[in-house]
């Protein structure tokens, strides 16, 4: 898809707006508005400044590793770097474990491109922004509330509702099956949706089938399902 599509869901959304009704835009968080890579790295420096002592090679990958190598984990990452001591990758998965799901790390993250923007441009011509995200509440709901803030997407504002796992532990498919009520309950128009994991997008596509669904082509989990080719793709938010 390119950013005529985007403009499209943004006329759709002034569309229903105009029949006194309330469009609802559904947008996830991580690899979706925000590119979890400087999150990633930034621990993976972290880690690497710590044990460059005991393990000096580490060093030069730190040099050479960068947001571009980022994918769905950083252990894999570093082993794509031959790093193949499992005793200082299992440190490595507990250390990233520690900070990763954490309020001070998530403002590492950086907004997808145009991302802000498309958002802003939703809750301008009246879209309720619903921010539908797997971080959970107690421990993300602080950095979350101000990495949307420092990244310029609305918020505090109105019409922008922000829904958090309520634990840790709560299965994100089970959660996300869940909010698919809660967005219900406004008795607005979905008109579309925003993920990067395709089960979660199939999933908002039975549910909202008259909307748009788009699939963000950024990293997912390894044992994603295969997305419908009804989703439309991109990478990012450009649409002006
Ligand atoms: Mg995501």
């Amino acid at each position: 898809m390119g950013n005529k599509e985007l403009r499209k869901i943004l006329t759709a959304v002034e569309d229903v707006a105009k029949r006194d009704r309330l469009p609802v835009v559904v947008f996830d968080l991580d690899s979706t508005l925000f590119s979890t890579a400087p999150r990633n790295l930034a621990i993976l420096h972290e880690f690497i400044e710590r044990h460059h002592a005991e393990h000096p090679h580490l060093s030069d990958i730190g040099k050479r590793i960068g947001l571009e190598d980022m994918g769905w984990n950083v252990y894999q990452d570093l082993r794509r770097f031959g790093v193949e001591d499992t005793r200082l990758l299992d440190r490595l998965k507990s250390f990233w474990f520690e900070r990763f799901f954490t309020d001070a790390y998530v403002l590492h993250d950086e907004a997808v491109p145009g991302a802000a923007d498309f958002v802003l441009a939703c809750h301008a011509r009246g879209a309720l922004i619903y921010y539908l995200t797997g971080r959970h509440v107690g421990g993300m709901e602080i950095g979350t509330v101000r990495s949307l803030k420092e990244r310029g997407f609305p918020f505090w504002r109105g019409r922008c509702v922000l829904h958090l796992k309520p634990s840790f532990e709560m299965n994100d498919k089970a959660f996300k099956d869940d909010a698919i009520d809660d967005i219900r309950s406004y008795l607005g128009e979905v008109v579309a949706t925003f993920e990067n994991e395709p089960g979660n997008a199939n999933m908002f596509l039975r549910a909202f089938p008259d909307a748009t669904h788009v699939l963000l082509t950024t990293i997912h989990s390894p044992e994603a399902e295969a997305p419908s080719s009804r989703l439309l793709l991109t990478d990012d938010f450009v649409w002006s």
